[in-house]
């Protein structure tokens, strides 16, 4: 699996498999470190909103009670091996039933820096940078922080014709319409590879974490690895080509870290790690100037910043709540990921200070989440290799 170089149709990366896999190696210690800092482990959402895009009438459910369809037959198993269950998010730090001044509250003791909400419009060429509802997800009345740490992304029993449906509404986000039809595949080959990179992330997660539904023993579960991401090779190369996209965006605002203030009062040390991570990425990890093979129009980004606004929403038709938390965060982080490589260039102080805390956030553990990927596809590899290379 991680021997081979990539075999990129793309030229915007020159790193093999291998490389990557050594710069995760290097990022990982520090990375689990900022994850599990108080300002990267909150994010908040509102678990309750409503699916913007379509209702019972066309077959999908909207109902919170019947959304989640069961992977296996639910019948013999106990309550809390049951998708509702498994899906559920544990503690939300008593904070949801508190007022959400008082959420906030706690997030700003741990940052000094109110950060700008509402649309941002980028003074230079007057468009809207927003590549993701942040300001939605978090100023909604009934958003809720949440732990992800208490939460890990695991499997959940989510499944059957639901979740199919929400990843094929994802995937059909994928039309672009530009006058060059060169640029027009490219921008539809960069948006499958994110998106399919982020569902084989999910698979990898969900293999290694998984619930056996017989012995009751949590695990890593290499046919189910296999079946979902493992025997598709470009599946796995999306997960590298996401990797190479989160990690360069986080070296892109590395110089500015200092300037962003989002913490100065509460954590050098967080700035200092954050630092400390990029070190290890060099930028010719991924040339985002060369994804499409020229100047990149206002109009293709602003293609980019719809389709990725629409994905980000998507996901409040998640019916299985840990799910849908994860799959926000990373949406978002991609996301935010995007607005960095393709908006920075131009007006690079202008998009550092309309970074939002949780844009930032979901980058970080965006980024947690592909780098751990990555490392187990190395494990999962290891134990393929015991079991069926036994000369
Ligand atoms: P699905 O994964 O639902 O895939 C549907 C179809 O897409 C497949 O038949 C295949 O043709 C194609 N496909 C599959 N993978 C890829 C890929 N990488 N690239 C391109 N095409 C592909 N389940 C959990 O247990 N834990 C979670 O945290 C979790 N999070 C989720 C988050 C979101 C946003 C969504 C929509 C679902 C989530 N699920 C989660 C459910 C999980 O992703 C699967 O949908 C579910 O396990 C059923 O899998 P499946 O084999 O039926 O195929």
């Amino acid at each position: 699996l991680t021997n081979q170089t990539l075999p990129y149709h793309f030229k915007t990366s020159n790193a093999s498999i291998q490389d990557l896999n050594e710069i995760n190696a290097a990022v990982r210690p520090g990375l689990l470190k900022i994850v599990n800092s108080d300002f990267f482990k909150y994010f908040k959402l509102n678990l309750f909103s409503e699916c913007p895009f379509w209702d019972d009438n066309n077959g999908f459910c909207t109902n919170r009670a019947c959304a989640v369809d069961l992977i296996e037959d639910d019948k013999d198993l106990p309550e809390y091996w049951k998708p509702e269950a498994l899906g559920k998010i544990n503690d939300l730090n008593d904070l949801d039933n508190q007022p959400i001044d008082a959420q906030d509250e706690l997030l700003n003791q741990l940052c000094n820096k109110k950060f700008i909400t509402g649309n941002h419009y980028s003074p230079l060429n007057c468009r809207d940078i927003d590549y993701c509802d942040v300001d939605y997800i978090t100023n909604h009345p009934d958003a809720v922080l949440v732990d992800l740490v208490n939460n890990p992304e695991r499997f959940t029993g989510y499944g059957g014709e639901q979740s199919g449906l929400i990843w094929k509404s994802i995937y059909s986000e994928n039309c672009f319409l530009i006058d060059d039809k060169d640029t027009e595949s490219l921008a539809k080959e960069v948006f499958y590879k994110l998106i399919s990179g982020m569902h084989a992330s999910i698979g990898v997660h969900l293999s290694n974490d998984y619930l056996d539904t017989k012995t009751g023993n949590w695990g890593p579960n290499l046919d189910l690895f296999m079946f979902r991401v493992g025997n598709w090779t470009d599946r796995i190369e999306n997960i590298y080509f996401n990797y190479a996209i989160v990690a360069k965006a986080i070296q892109k605002i590395s110089p500015f870290l200092q300037k962003l203030e989002f913490c100065s009062q509460y954590d050098n040390q967080t700035l200092n790690l954050l630092n400390g991570l990029s070190t290890h990425i060099d930028e010719n990890i991924f040339h985002e100037e060369l994804i499409f093979d020229g100047e990149l129009s206002s109009a293709l980004k602003d293609q980019f910043r719809v389709k990725f606004k629409n994905v980000t929403k998507i996901m409040d038709c998640v019916h299985c709540d840990r799910c849908r938390l994860w799959g926000k965060v990373q949406s978002t982080g991609y996301a935010t990921s995007l607005k960095i490589l393709l908006e920075m260039d131009n007006d690079p102080m202008f998009v550092i200070n309309s970074l939002t805390k949780y844009e930032l956030i979901a980058l970080l553990n965006t980024f947690d989440r592909i780098s751990k990927s990555v490392q187990l596809i190395n494990n999962f590899e290891v134990m393929f290799n015991e079991k069926y290379n036994t000369d």
